[in-house]
C-alpha cells in the first residue's frame, strides 16, 4: 500500500540564525487541500523542486540536492533557501519513510500572487518499482529539443539548468517516446548533440572511460551522475564531461539513463538500434546507488 506524507514549511530567510526550525513545520494531511488557488506554482509552474531517493530511511546525497536547490533558486530569482531548515525538513520526512525505496520531494514556489511568498513544502511517498528498467533496460528514442548547445549562455531567461516546476514539456517528450514504442527519450540539441533525458542524465561508456554531456549545454547537473562518477573514478575508470555528438550514442559500448529514484537504467536500444548491455556491471552500479551515500 503506497503511503504519503506532507510537511508545509514556513521558509526562513537565508540569514536566519536559528539552529532549531521545528516550529516552522506543519504536518498536513497529504490527501487534503493544502495550497491556495492563487499559488503561482500551480498557475504558472513558477517554482523549483528536487526529488531525493530514499533507501531504507536514508535520504541519498542530501547536500548535492540542497546545493542544486540553491542553484535553481538563484537562476530563478527566488529567495535563497535556508539550507539548515531544508536539511531538517528532509530528516523529518526521511524518518517517516521506513524500509524500502521512497522519494522525498522539496518544492519551493514563488508563492501566492500578492503574497505571502514564497511557499515551501516537502512530501514523501513510496517509490515506484523500477526493477524491470534496472535489470532489463529501457529503449529510448532521440528527440529534438529545438535549440542549439549555445542557447543557455545566450538566453539565461530560459532557465535551462534550473530544476523548475515547469515539466509539462518533459512529460510530453516521454509521451512522444511511448507513442514511438520506446520507454524514454534522449533530447538532442538542434545542432546534433545529446543532452539529457526528460527526467534523467545520460552516461556513455567508451572502453574504460565514462562520459556525460557537459552541464553548460543547458541541462540539469544530475546528482546521481555526479555520485556515480566519483564511484567509477575510485574503481579506476576515467570520467569526463564532453559535448557529445548524437552519433556517439549508438556507437557507445554501453549507455545509461541515471536519476535519483529510478537509479541506473541501461539503454538497450536507441531509435530501434540495439545497444550492448552488461547486466552485471549495471547491477554493480545499482548496488552502489542503493547503498547509503552522502
Ligand atoms: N535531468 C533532468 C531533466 C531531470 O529531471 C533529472 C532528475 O529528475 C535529472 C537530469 C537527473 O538528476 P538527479 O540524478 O539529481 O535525479
Amino acid at each position: 500500500m503506497a503511503w504519503r506524507f506532507a510537511l508545509m514549511t514556513d521558509p526562513a530567510a537565508s540569514d536566519d540564525d536559528r539552529t532549531d526550525f521545528s516550529t516552522t513545520f506543519t504536518e498536513v494531511d497529504p490527501s487534503a487541500p493544502a495550497l491556495t488557488v492563487g499559488e503561482l506554482s500551480t498557475q504558472r509552474g513558477d517554482g523549483i523542486f528536487e526529488s531525493i531517493g530514499v533507501v531504507d530511511g536514508h535520504a541519498q546525497e542530501v547536500e548535492a540536492h540542497l546545493e542544486r536547490l540553491a542553484h535553481s533558486a538563484h537562476l530563478c530569482d527566488l529567495p535563497e533557501p535556508h539550507i539548515a531548515q531544508w536539511r531538517e525538513a528532509i530528516a523529518r520526512a526521511a524518518a517517516r519513510c521506513g524500509d524500502g525505496e521512497a522519494v522525498i520531494k522539496l518544492i519551493l514556489s514563488r508563492g501566492v500572487e500578492h503574497g505571502p511568498a514564497p511557499t515551501a513544502w516537502v512530501t514523501a511517498a513510496t517509490a515506484g518499482d523500477f526493477t524491470a528498467a534496472r535489470t532489463h533496460g529501457i529503449r529510448v528514442v532521440t528527440l529534438d529539443r529545438g535549440y542549439d548547445i549555445g542557447v543557455p549562455a545566450r538566453a539565461p531567461w530560459l532557465l535551462l539548468g534550473a530544476k523548475t516546476l515547469s515539466y509539462a514539456v518533459n512529460m510530453a517528450a516521454i509521451r512522444e517516446a511511448k507513442r514511438r514504442g520506446a520507454d524514454d527519450a534522449v533530447f538532442v540539441s538542434s545542432d546534433g548533440f545529446v543532452l539529457e533525458a526528460p527526467t534523467a542524465s545520460l552516461i556513455l561508456r567508451r572502453g574504460d572511460t565514462f562520459v556525460t554531456p557537459a552541464p553548460n549545454g543547458g541541462i540539469l547537473h544530475g546528482t546521481t551522475q555526479l555520485s556515480l562518477f566519483e564511484h567509477l573514478a575510485l574503481q579506476g575508470f576515467a570520467t569526463a564531461y564532453e559535448t557529445i555528438p548524437a552519433t556517439d550514442l549508438v556507437a557507445a559500448d554501453a549507455a545509461w539513463l541515471v536519476s535519483s529514484v529510478r537509479l541506473a537504467a541501461p539503454i538497450v536500444a536507441v531509435d530501434g538500434q540495439e545497444l550492448p548491455h552488461d547486466a552485471a556491471f549495471t547491477a554493480s552500479m545499482n548496488a552502489y546507488l542503493r547503498s547509503p551515500r552522502d
